[in-house]
């Protein structure tokens, strides 16, 4: 129930009507049967300072950040956390005493199911294909793993040296390298962990794999493949994968835990993702139903 002591959260973009952070954040609070609300805030870039100066004024608790705000906010939070310094974005903020402190929680995310998995990390090599703004969360995820080596794989020489570049003074990023497309025969049969941060695959082009069938045959039986996208469930990557024999996952749960982070950081308690991740499944049923 919402009253005069109700705390309010929510979640910046634009456009933010496709948002899926409210339905699983309001479920978790639900279930907890905590004093929160979580709203969608359509921000228009040329008013986020406006933006969050009410929010100051209003004293809103906490909120998420999405396109376009992810790296626009930076300059204009107090404190921000070395993840989201080297991963470049922040997707969460919190109020505190001094003002706002920005993070990012899609690292958090993406490692919470590889957690699960009995493996040496040590010993893994990760090909991660796109160099986008995703591929820098997996980038460091996969250094807090402790992978042995992290190749990121693009099409553009221009922008993978601009990305190779802008990790030279972090420590995220010491087993860090870039390789072209064209490298890909080479990468795959020694990839252990191999992740799509590419959209190639995502709804409505369901047909579309990052690979080539040729290169699909070269995954092998104890990589673990990992696609970001999550409409398709799963995506035609993920169905060449498992054909080879390949463990996968997709990028549901990813998106679940880093909402489950995000709220944990707000409430101060832990949350439910079975919850979050229940309810997004039921609504993700019901718009699917729909069309
Ligand atoms: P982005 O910043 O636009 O990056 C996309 C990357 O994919 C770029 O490196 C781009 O290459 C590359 N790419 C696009 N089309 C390609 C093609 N045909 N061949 C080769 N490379 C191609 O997007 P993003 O924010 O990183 O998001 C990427 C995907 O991850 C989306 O599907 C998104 O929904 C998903 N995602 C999921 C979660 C989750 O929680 N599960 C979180 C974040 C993102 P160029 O730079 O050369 O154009």
């Amino acid at each position: 129930m919402i009253t005069g002591t109700t705390q309010l959260l929510g979640v910046i973009g634009h456009p933010i009507a496709h948002s899926l952070s409210p339905v699983m954040h309001n479920a978790a609070i639900a279930a907890l049967g905590a004093d929160f609300a979580y709203l969608p805030f359509p921000i228009a870039p040329e008013h986020l300072q406006t933006a969050l100066d009410g929010f100051a004024a209003i004293g809103l608790h906490g909120f998420s950040v999405t396109i376009p705000h992810k790296q626009a906010i930076m300059p204009m939070l107090t404190e921000i956390a070395e993840v989201a310094q080297a991963i470049g974005a922040v997707n969460t903020v919190c109020r505190t005493e001094q003002g706002w402190y920005g993070t990012n929680t899609d690292a958090a995310g993406f490692l919470a199911p590889l957690q699960q998995i009995d493996r040496d990390w040590s010993q893994t090599a990760a090909v991660i294909l796109g160099n986008g703004g995703a591929a820098r969360a997996v980038v460091a995820a996969c250094a807090q793993l402790g992978c042995r080596s992290i190749q990121v794989v693009g099409r553009n020489p221009e922008k993978l040296q601009e990305f190779q570049q802008s990790w030279q003074h972090s420590s995220f990023a010491e087993n860090l390298s870039v390789r072209n497309w064209s490298d890909l025969p080479q990468l795959l049969p020694e990839a252990n962990l191999l992740v799509n941060t590419t959209p190639i695959g995502m709804h409505p082009h369901d047909q579309a794999s990052p690979l080539t069938a040729t290169e699909v045959q070269q995954i092998s039986a104890d990589t673990i493949a990992y696609d970001l996208i999550y409409t398709p469930r799963p995506t035609l990557f993920l169905q060449q994968a498992a054909s080879q024999g390949a463990m996968i996952l997709d990028g549901l749960e990813m998106l679940v835990q880093q909402g489950a982070v995000a709220l944990e950081l707000w409430l101060k308690q832990p949350v439910s993702a079975d919850v979050m991740r229940h309810a997004l499944l039921e609504y993700l049923d019901r718009k699917h139903s729909a069309i």
